[in-house]
């Protein structure tokens, strides 16, 4: 059955899967590309759930003590126009006005803003929104057809994919929450296990004292580390040519090590070089053949990941609170597992190391903060399973996600990028790396609007 959607738009008709942030950013970079004339689906599945434009996984909290982890001069969704959300903060009337790190909610009603110019516009609709879910995409050659949880099929000149994080489906039959469900109450002296020391595990302790919890919080992971926390950063000047490309990761690691400790010699902090890099990451990244990238995930990830993803001053100052008196407990050890008993009390089973005798922690509740980084073939949703089935699309071989070029066009089955399929943001992640902030999302986002127009204009 076929919607009966109004006469076709002008300009190439491009289909957005998924509204989060980046499925928002990337709409509001191609409708700024006027002269090419684009007219925008926009579709998420949470439509109906309420889940509103731009919030996604990481803006949907309510949670005022749920902060951004980058500064607000640095989340403009506009990288040639740095200041535009502080000066969208000016606009509003918050109490945070003129904080560093404001809440997530806050950027979550930026990014519903930045749409708003074009819903409803006349009298071509340059956007629409469709709240359903994307089941099934097909290329036909010269369009592609999206099969819709409404029953209905939508074509369009090209898809995009910004399909967001790959979400854990094991949730051990319901007794392992998810990281950003949002459970019912538990008793507020109950223990409570969470998997992870990330920032998803920040998130979930600082709700969890925000409303008053007195029980004992145990935070489960191998190597027990925490995000570092924000501090003054002067980002050093790291030009492409003093990055020793092509040696091997141990090597790389060693020069980033000398010249954080040059740093540091000079007055400066390790954030320096860190945030120094941070523009050729994708770049060193794409340049590591797969087992070097394999021992990076394994070995060096957990170490970029603490020291790239900081958290804000307030929120390290709460953590640290709760370790010091003993609520909050960082505990090393490979998670094994976990059932819940006849009393309904929750069994979490772990190692210490591989050499050591499995032991246990009961619980309340079983939290999952494991992070991002999920096996994107286990974890597959519908539309992901349909592409990789029918052979439009390959994932990459660390099972990050899917393959995707330079360019950001999907690498079918055939190792042939598709020219009307494309994946940004997250959902980009196995070929870029560090793609899963704002400044770089928006990066990305507004070189694709530009690639697609200028294929626009050469084809009037
Ligand atoms: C808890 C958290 C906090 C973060 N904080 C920051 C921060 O402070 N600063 C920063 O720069 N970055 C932050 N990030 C990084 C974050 O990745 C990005 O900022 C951004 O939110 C990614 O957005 P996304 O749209 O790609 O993904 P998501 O937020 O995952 O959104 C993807 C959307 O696609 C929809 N979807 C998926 N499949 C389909 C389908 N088949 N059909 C229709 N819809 C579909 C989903 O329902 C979802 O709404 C944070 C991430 C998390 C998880």
């Amino acid at each position: 059955m076929n919607v009966a959607l109004p006469p076709a738009p002008q300009g190439p008709h491009i289909a957005i899967i998924g509204a989060g942030a980046s499925g928002v950013v990337m709409a509001a970079h191609l409708l700024a590309q006027t002269r090419a004339g684009f007219c925008v689906s926009l579709i998420e599945a949470q439509g109906n759930a309420g889940r509103k434009l731009g919030r996604g996984v990481a803006y949907s909290t309510t949670s005022p003590d749920h902060l951004l982890n980058t500064r607000a001069s640095n989340m403009s969704a506009f990288p040639a126009d740095p200041a535009h959300f502080l000066r969208w903060l000016d606009m509003q009337r918050l109490e945070e006005k003129g904080c560093e790190f404001v809440r997530r909610s806050t950027y979550g009603a930026y990014l519903g803003s930045l749409l708003q110019p074009w819903l409803g516009s006349e009298p071509i609709e340059r956007l629409r929104l469709i709240p359903e879910e994307v089941l099934a995409l097909d290329d036909l050659g010269g369009k592609v057809a999206l099969a819709l949880s409404g029953g209905g099929q939508l074509q369009a000149d090209y898809a995009i994919l910004a399909t967001g994080h790959v979400i854990a489906r094991d949730t051990a039959g319901g007794v392992i929450a998810g990281a950003w469900d949002m459970p019912a109450p538990i008793d507020a002296a109950a223990r409570v296990v969470i998997i992870g020391s990330g920032l998803s595990m920040v998130d979930n302790v600082l709700t969890l004292l925000a409303g008053g919890h007195r029980g004992q919080i145990i935070s489960l992971s191998r190597r027990g580390l925490l995000p570092r926390g924000h501090g003054p950063v002067d980002p050093s000047e790291i030009a492409a040519a003093d990055i020793p490309w092509g040696q091997p990761l141990s090597h790389v690691l060693r020069w980033l090590r000398r010249r954080i400790a040059a740093r540091v010699a000079a007055g400066g902090t390790w954030r320096d070089e860190v945030d120094g890099l941070r523009p050729h990451a994708a770049q060193i990244w794409r340049s590591l053949p797969i087992p070097a990238r394999a021992r990076f995930l394994r070995h060096g990830a957990p170490w970029w990941d603490v020291h790239r993803h900081r958290i804000p001053p307030s929120s390290q100052a709460v953590i640290e609170a709760a370790i010091a008196s003993g609520q909050l407990r960082i505990e090393k050890g490979h998670f094994l597992g976990a059932a819940r008993g006849r009393d309904g009390q929750i069994t979490a089973r772990y190692r210490h190391n591989a050499y050591a005798p499995e032991t246990s922690i009961i619980a309340a509740r079983v939290i999952d903060c494991r992070g991002i980084r999920r096996d994107a073939g286990k974890n597959a949703s519908s539309l992901v399973q349909h592409l990789l089935s029918s052979g439009q699309a390959r994932l990459d071989p660390l099972r990050i996600g899917l393959d995707v070029d330079a360019q950001t066009q999907v690498v079918g089955a055939d190792g042939q990028p598709s020219p009307r399929l494309m994946a940004i943001g997250p959902a980009s992640r196995a070929t870029f790396w560090e793609i899963t902030a704002i400044p770089d999302i928006r990066l990305q986002a507004a070189r694709l609007a530009e690639r697609l127009a200028q294929r626009a204009t050469a084809a009037i």
